[in-house]
């Protein structure tokens, strides 16, 4: 018995009605056709992870769905899209193949080109044993071996995604993501080599962006007041420099900075290249709240990526700032060219640090004209993902945050994220040097998922006694 259910008018009304007819209908394959139009939200993952919240969902549902109810007690096929060659065929199809078929079909040239992510035949049952106690875990540990890892990154990606949910609500009310905005306060002018930025001076001539000087106090405080009219919560601001060395009067004037933002009532965060312990601790002292230094890759990679410094230089910057009771925001950019071995290295430097981070963000390569990653191909959804999904279960009390790259994701996909583990955005008017999602429409896109903005400094935490439930 077979219930086809076609794309609504949208995204957000469509997934609702499959979410339902799964909690009225439990035992009905559900076939979604038409999918070109709303993007590549694999339903079953909705599905699954709704399904038990029966008691409350069924009663409210059972009458709304009445119709579906008599379509699946007399055995045929509803439809309720236009009916198109698309909605023929699909139906021919899945009674070619006996009724139980998923249809799924990717629809950017990326997703179908990337390789599957999977696990060898022979590791099967030892990765299940590993993952399944990740799962399990009520507290975070940061001894995870690079097997344990992979084990868990490459399981199949709907139930990584669903189990990594489960985590996620276990650890954080799942309904809330961080708005975040980051500002470029020292824009370009970089003796760094970083393939991926437009910032780097080498990269200059291509890329055309002019360096400029440090923002006054002033006009980065009226930012950040912006930012939090807006709804942000926390406030970033990233500084193009290699180091802090010989950077006397600037730091004094960041500290400045920190101390306006925070008497806002916001988190603030600094990224400005190397730091040792006391340029560390003098941050700490103006009231920072977190410090961002990006491993950006697996150590084996990285050499790949930047030159002009090394990864262990990078890991000394994150001990100054966790030794000065700094916030650690470590994270990584995913489609430098890495393989998925090098997202598991990523993935294993960070979550076996002394501690874990407390934010960790997740880029997508933005690539950019001019540099040397400029004609590079964007990394897999699925990729990505995978990585979110995998560092919700190794890290279950971190902060993930969607970060460069989210403009080019739809809306289903960010939603895929955020249930997947990710509870942090950057909105605003810019990315540094790209472009952001806006305040109004991420706003819009919290009002139709039912997300919610997390406080400042008060991370709800999750309900123990709905924890049944939403799993
Ligand atoms: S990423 Fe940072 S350190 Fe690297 S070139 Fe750009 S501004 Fe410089």
């Amino acid at each position: 018995m077979c219930l086809v259910l076609g794309n609504g008018p949208s995204i957000v009304s469509f997934v609702p009605t499959t979410a339902l007819a799964r909690v009225t209908l439990p035992r009905l394959y559900l076939l979604s056709f038409g999918r070109t139009r709303i993007g590549t939200l694999p339903y079953a993952q909705v599905v699954c992870s709704q399904s038990k919240d029966v008691g409350t969902m069924r009663a409210r549902t059972v009458a709304a769905l009445a119709p579906l109810r008599g379509a699946g007690r007399r055995s045929t096929a509803l439809v309720q899209a236009p009916w198109t060659t698309t909605t023929t065929s699909a139906i021919q199809l899945l009674q070619a193949r006996g009724g139980a078929t998923l249809v799924d079909t990717p629809t950017a040239a990326h997703d179908l080109a990337a390789p599957p992510e999977a696990i060898e035949p022979s590791r099967k049952a030892e990765a299940s044993k590993v993952f399944r106690d990740a799962v399990a875990a009520t507290a975070p540990r940061n001894t995870w071996t690079r097997q344990e890892i992979s084990a868990i990154y490459y399981q199949p990606l709907l139930e990584l995604a669903h189990q990594a949910s489960t985590v996620h609500r276990r650890f954080h009310s799942p309904g809330e993501v961080q708005l975040c905005t980051l500002m470029n306060i020292k824009t370009g002018g970089c003796t760094e080599d970083c393939s991926y930025c437009a910032q780097a001076t080498r990269y200059q001539k291509g890329t055309g962006l002019e360096a400029k000087r440090v923002e006054s106090v002033e006009s980065v405080l009226a930012a950040a007041r912006q930012a939090r009219e807006n709804g942000s919560t926390r406030f970033c601001m990233g500084a193009a420099w290699r180091d802090m060395r010989g950077r006397k009067t600037s730091l004094k004037n960041i500290t400045e900075m920190v101390k306006g933002v925070r008497a806002m009532g916001m988190e603030v965060c600094v990224t400005l290249g190397m730091i040792d312990d006391k340029q560390a601790k003098e941050l700490k002292e103006a009231g920072l709240t977190a410090y961002n230094h990006n491993v950006d890759t697996s150590r084996e990679f990285y050499p790949s990526v930047i030159t002009t410094r090394t990864y262990d230089e990078r890991l000394q910057t994150l001990g100054h700032v966790r030794d000065a009771g700094i916030n650690v925001c470590s994270g990584g950019i995913l489609g430098l060219g890495e393989s998925s071995e090098d997202r598991v290295g990523l993935l294993h430097t960070v979550s076996t640090l002394p501690s874990h981070p407390e934010s960790f963000p997740v880029n997508a390569l933005v690539p950019i004209k001019g540099t040397p990653l400029g004609d590079t191909t964007p990394i897999a959804f699925t990729s990505m993902l995978r990585t979110i999904a995998t560092a919700r279960i190794l890290m279950p009390a971190t902060i993930i945050r969607i970060a460069a790259g989210r403009k080019t994701m739809s809306e289903e996909k960010q939603a895929l994220c955020f249930m997947a583990g990710a509870n942090a955005i950057f909105t605003g008017e810019k990315m540094l040097t790209t472009d952001c999602n806006g305040w109004d429409e991420d706003s819009a896109m919290f009002g139709r998922w039912g997300l919610s903005p997390m406080k400042s400094f008060d991370k709800t935490p999750a309900q123990a006694g709905d924890m049944d439930a939403r799993q």
